[in-house]
């Protein structure tokens, strides 16, 4: 029994309808906030439910047996989901990801894919469809996924040796198992392009200093020639459960250092506005990038704060509304849903939110705090947790 005491920041269930301006708020395609930032990319949690307990999001100690998860009754439907995507599409979302908790955990996921598909962008451009998974499942639903229209797929994925991958899930579950669903993926085709690399295809690494990050090298050296993106994360003070120290971040600075001992790296240049992670290409042996091997990104959340670009909001299992990963309030979408709301003055809602939005938090924790004491959050503040508005 753990002696330490988590206090969980429980923001479930929260009913106050958000503000709906008249005349409406039309979508025009764009949205912007308070920082000028517009609205790209919307992510949806679509469980929050998982059958892992990695420590630094779901630990065992909060998350056991007690734990009361939402019942289904209040979890969004796959219907109410496809509508307000529609709609935030229709400000100009580009890129939707499903989340969780454990999304595969989510029965029927593919028909909310499926119909997720058929949203249509308002200038006609292909609408990017992803999801984030822990791979468990994914041998058995890779393809039902693929036929349903998901285009990109990003598979967590903490280390190759099977005792740390153990530690880190904290349920024994072994690595070969997500191994097997990653081949599966890239068996469907999940993530191929046009040039029959899998860069569609994500695998995702949070790095805990102390814990895993001597899996870092291996994991380069199995993915590096799969033509893969491999991306590696700091660990991140979200939430308040996971016991988060500055000490357990391994600066991303630190990481490409350590990585370019053993790799040739080249810097590649961003794909789109807005993008998390800077990205490196692996040279050949002519000295030019071979992009058949792939590629290796970093995500310095903590280290070095991308605030300035994120156009991202969240919706959470329940369909609340928030504006950012460290917010400590969402916005009631689903009592508009519910109460018979019109497209219209959804739409005008979402505008409204949107507009008012000045969330940084990780810049400002950069600026107010140095050292060992980084990532603290001002006092009083209270964050939600990752499981439930979803990575
Ligand atoms: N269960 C799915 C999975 O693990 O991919 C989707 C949900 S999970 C919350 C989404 C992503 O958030 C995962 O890549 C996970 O590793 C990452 N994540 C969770 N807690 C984190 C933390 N404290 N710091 C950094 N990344 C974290
Ligand atoms: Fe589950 Fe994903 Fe959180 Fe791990 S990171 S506990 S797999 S939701
Ligand atoms: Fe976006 Fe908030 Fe993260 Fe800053 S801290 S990048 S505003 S989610």
């Amino acid at each position: 029994m753990s002696e330490r005491i988590i206090p969980l920041h429980d923001e479930r269930t929260r009913q106050a309808r958000p503000f709906v301006p008249t005349p409406h708020i039309l979508a025009k395609g764009l949205i912007t906030d308070q920082l000028n930032r517009p609205l790209r990319d919307l992510r949806i949690s679509v469980t929050d439910r998982c059958n892992f307990r990695c420590q630094y999001c779901m630990p065992k100690e909060v998350f056991d047996s007690n734990y009361k998860y939402l019942p289904h009754s209040d979890l969004l439907s796959f219907e109410e989901i496809a509508r307000l995507s529609q709609l935030f599409v229709n400000h100009g979302v580009k890129k939707l990801r499903l989340t969780g908790g454990e999304p595969l955990l989510r029965k029927n996921i593919d028909i909310l894919i499926a119909q997720l598909a058929h949203i249509k962008t308002p200038d006609a451009s292909p609408l990017d469809l992803t999801l984030t998974t822990n791979g468990s499942l994914l041998s058995k639903k890779a393809r039902a996924l693929k036929e349903a229209g998901l285009k990109r797929i990003t598979v967590s994925l903490d280390a190759m040796s099977d005792e740390v991958f153990k530690l880190m899930n904290d349920v024994d579950y072994p690595v070969q198992d997500v191994l097997a669903g990653i081949q599966s993926a890239q068996d469907v085709g999940l993530g191929r392009d046009a040039l029959g690399h899998f860069s569609g295809l994500k695998i995702n690494m949070v790095v805990k200093r102390g814990t895993n990050d001597q899996e870092v090298l291996p994991m380069v050296r199995y993915f590096r020639g799969k033509g893969m993106s491999l991306r590696f994360i700091e660990y991140m003070d979200v939430g308040s459960t996971n016991g988060w120290k500055m000490q357990e971040v391994l600066p991303s600075s630190e990481l490409i250092e350590r990585i370019g001992k053993e790799f040739d790296l080249q810097a590649l240049p961003s794909n789109t506005a807005g993008e998390t992670a800077k990205r490196f290409g692996f040279k050949n042996q002519s000295g030019h990038i071979d992009p058949s091997l792939g590629e290796i990104g970093v995500i310095s959340s903590v280290t070095q704060a991308f605030c300035g670009d994120c156009n991202r909001a969240r919706l959470s299992t329940e369909g609340q509304l928030y504006m950012c990963l460290f917010a400590s309030k969402g916005f009631d979408l689903k009592s508009l849903l519910r109460t018979q709301a019109s497209d219209e003055e959804i739409t005008s809602a979402i505008a409204h939110l949107w507009g008012q939005r000045s969330d940084r938090y990780s810049e400002l924790r950069a600026q107010q705090n140095t050292g060992s004491d980084m990532g603290h959050p001002p006092p009083g503040h209270k964050r939600v947790e990752m499981s439930y508005i979803g990575g």
